[in-house]
């Protein structure tokens, strides 16, 4: 309901039933979703899932085995058509920048404007400048900029055009980590401005979630599940998706009348989002993340022992292991100093519904 309700506008780019094999190996398997005008997705799963390959595939870098592929209504891969790339209206940011070194800032932005006349170019060369906040930099070549600036021309180079869509490889992955931080949401204000509906990539959950309007979790050529991002981190729809959005730790449990019976101890059942009764008396498990649980070292009813302690600046990660066996993370924002091998309750905190999956099963409930 996701794919419907978050986004408003009309659809840009739609996949429909894509396959993509490389020899006897499926990376896309049989990939739909849609997106619409002005909207930012962004392809978000592991190393190997089929990110780049299927942005390869919507920029027409490849060709699909099935399903079809549609810009603004119209068939570019798939029934017997193929758009070759160039006449896809596409930009692209890949991770390396790749500006031109003997080309200045506005020449490089310039570069993909070669058809327009010299004045509307000037003009449009001038506003993504203005744009992309680099109106002083735009005699200097790409070795006398920063990297965050080299981003900001790559940007503009690509957005100048007015693609139709705009595909982002990755495009955070060569600066540094302060750096990679701002540029998101400079690079989100940059493309919300401009108007332009855009395709990213990343592995990196954080980054994901902070520039896009809706994140597609690929898994094995497949998606999990798509949606607004703060929806599919507070109601990830399988164990894949919870476990791969944040540190997630799972408690199994039995299911009772008034609560379920876990580690820490009975957990409320109106605490646990949309548990049917139907479930009585059957196992799951139960979703918290570090945020969600305390552990309290002063409690009589411990019911685990730290194993570990990992300082994240403003906060402190304690990692409890269950008397169950059951290892769970529990953020602290100030240290306690609890060390390590001591006796502690993990008590549960979340002031939110829990999300749980069926244990052994790999779709939510
Ligand atoms: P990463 O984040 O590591 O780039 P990814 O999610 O982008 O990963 P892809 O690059 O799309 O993944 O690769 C998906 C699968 O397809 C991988 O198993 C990869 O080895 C395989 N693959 C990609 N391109 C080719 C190719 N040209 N020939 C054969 N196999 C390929």
């Amino acid at each position: 309901t996701d794919e419907t309700t978050d986004a408003a506008g009309e659809a840009v780019l739609e996949l429909a039933g894509v396959s993509k094999r490389f020899g006897r190996e499926t990376v896309i398997r049989d990939l739909s979703l849609s997106v619409r005008e002005g909207e930012i997705l962004t392809l978000l799963g592991p190393s190997g899932c089929g990110k780049t390959t299927t942005l390869r595939l919507i920029a027409g870098l490849e060709r699909p085995d099935g399903g079809e592929i549609r810009l603004n209504g119209a068939i570019v891969s798939g029934a017997g058509s193929f758009v070759p790339p160039e006449d896809r209206g596409i930009g692209v940011v890949f991770q390396e920048f790749a500006l031109f070194p003997h080309l200045t800032a506005r020449e490089n932005v310039a570069f993909g404007l070669k058809g327009w006349d010299r004045a509307d170019r000037e003009r449009r060369v001038d506003e993504l400048l203005d744009l992309v906040n680099l109106q002083s930099q735009g005699d200097s070549y790409p070795s006398e900029l920063s990297g965050g600036q080299q981003q900001r021309v790559a940007l503009a180079r690509s957005i100048a055009p007015e693609p139709e869509i705009l595909l982002l490889d990755e495009p955070f992955s060569n600066l540094d980590v302060d750096l990679r931080v701002r540029m998101r949401e400079e690079v989100r204000r940059i493309i919300k401005r401009a108007g332009v509906t855009a395709v990213s990539v990343t592995h990196d959950q954080e980054e994901a979630m902070s520039i896009s309007d809706r994140v597609a979790v690929v898994n094995g050529g497949r998606i999990e599940q798509i949606g607004r991002p703060d929806r599919v981190f507070q109601h990830p729809e399988s164990r894949f998706v919870a476990g791969f959005l944040g540190h997630a730790s799972f408690l199994s449990g039995r299911v009772g009348a008034e609560a379920v019976e876990t580690g820490i101890g009975p957990v409320a059942r109106d605490r646990v989002h949309g548990l049917a009764s139907e479930y009585e008396g059957s196992r799951i498990e139960i979703l918290v993340r570090p945020d969600d649980v305390r552990a309290d070292r002063t409690a009589s009813n411990a019911n685990g022992r730290v194993v570990s302690r990992r300082y994240l600046g403003p906060t402190v990660l304690y990692e409890v292991e269950l008397d169950t066996g059951e290892r769970v993370g529990c953020m602290h924002n100030h240290d306690e100093r609890i060390d390590p091998d001591e006796r502690v309750a993990v008590v549960l905190e979340a002031d939110h519904e829990l999300s749980w999956f069926p244990q052994g099963a790999d779709v939510a409930g």
